[in-house]
């Protein structure tokens, strides 16, 4: 089998291609926000069942040679708990898409370690960092995480911003009530520091039972919030497949422009453009966050299945993928799976 680029090899029945796969590279965490993690009693998937640096390696390859997949997000859990990140990307570094170019390679990460990693992580080809940042008070992001660490995250942040990955974007999910008063004083961090803030509607897919849609920070709150402080205009910048809808901060005598965006998953998805396709760490596929079915690659991996047999399933899972996470249906359910085992 070749990729034949006219016929777009994850093409989904809707005529959305995948282009973009996010690899969980681990679901251990070292911090445990509460809207993806319970405070505690989630057990690590067995090591047995969590895929190998080959393997992980070999779905990628699949996804670039023959299924037209150009970019490579990892994340986790948390992705820097998994000791070969760089060397996985110094391997993936080395192969080439089907235009024949080297793959796109991005992170999303807490930033917890990552100013010892973020050199190597260079090095190794990922040059693209979503760093997570949901308050810059310290009680409160220890509240938050459950774990008092903004420092390490801040320190990690910077090392990031001093190694040259770039874009760095930070990741905040807004919550009423939580973070809501934080929102104009992280977006002007950003705009200081030139990283571009990206707020997160809170999805469910956190524990059972932590989400409540009434208590949504929507996109227009948070719009009506960051409008009191800064001056907003609607992003001329194309949006293709990206989550986030922009709009450009005009420069003022306290800050800096610069961009903010919100991810609006709830009252504005972007199911529509969604070009991605996920792999948890122990090999099921999923074709979207909210996907009531997985497709498990790892058995017929280790069955001995060929690369052709393999690229096969993942175009077969992928023609049913849904058309949306359908949040707004009376019958919705959330996933079983909490984010951090999916992979944000
Ligand atoms: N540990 C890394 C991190 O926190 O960036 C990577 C994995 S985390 C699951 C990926 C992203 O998903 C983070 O930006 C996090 O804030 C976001 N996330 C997790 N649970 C979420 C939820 N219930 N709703 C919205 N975003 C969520
Ligand atoms: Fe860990 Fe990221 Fe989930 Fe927070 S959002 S608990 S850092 S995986």
């Amino acid at each position: 089998m070749r990729f034949d680029p006219r016929k777009g090899m994850l093409r989904d029945r809707y005529g959305r291609v995948a282009r973009d796969v996010r690899v969980s590279l681990t679901d251990r965490c070292n911090l445990r926000c509460a809207y993806c993690m319970p405070a505690e009693g989630l057990e690590w998937l067995p090591t047995e069942n969590t895929l190998t640096d080959e393997e992980i390696l070999r779905l990628i390859r699949i996804s670039l040679d023959l299924l037209g997949v150009e970019e490579i997000r990892f994340t986790g859990g948390e992705p820097l708990l998994r000791r070969s990140l760089e060397s996985i990307a110094a391997s993936c570094k080395e192969m080439r898409t089907h235009l024949g170019t080297t793959p796109s390679m991005a992170i999303t990460t807490n930033g917890l370690g990552l100013d010892k990693r973020a050199k190597g992580l260079v090095e190794a080809g990922i040059t693209r960092a979503n760093i997570s940042l949901d308050s810059l008070n310290k009680e409160r992001y220890a509240q938050i995480a459950r774990r008092d660490r903004l420092p390490d995250a801040l320190r990690g942040i910077e090392a990031a911003s001093d190694v040259g990955m770039s874009p760095i974007k930070i990741n905040a999910v807004a919550m009423k009530g939580i973070n809501e008063d934080e929102v104009g004083d992280l977006l002007a961090f950003c705009l200081d520091h030139g990283y571009h803030l990206r707020f997160i509607e809170q999805m469910p897919l956190g524990p059972a039972h932590g989400w409540r849609r009434d208590q949504l920070l929507t996109q227009e709150d948070i719009l009506t919030r960051l409008s009191e402080r800064f001056e907003l205009t609607p992003s001329s910048e194309p949006r293709g497949a990206a989550p986030a809808e922009l709009w450009d901060v005009v420069e003022s005598d306290d800050h800096p422009a610069g961009d903010v965006g919100v991810i609006a998953s709830v009252t504005n998805p972007f199911c529509d453009a969604c070009d991605r396709t996920r792999l948890t760490a122990d090999g099921q596929l999923r074709t979207c966050l909210f996907a009531d079915k997985e497709t498990d690659l790892r058995t017929p991996m280790r069955d001995g299945a060929t690369d052709e047999e393999i690229a096969e399933i993942w175009i077969g899972a992928t023609f049913e993928k849904q058309a949306g996470h359908g949040m707004s249906r009376p019958d919705f359910k959330a996933p079983e799976r909490t984010m951090s085992r999916i992979g944000g």
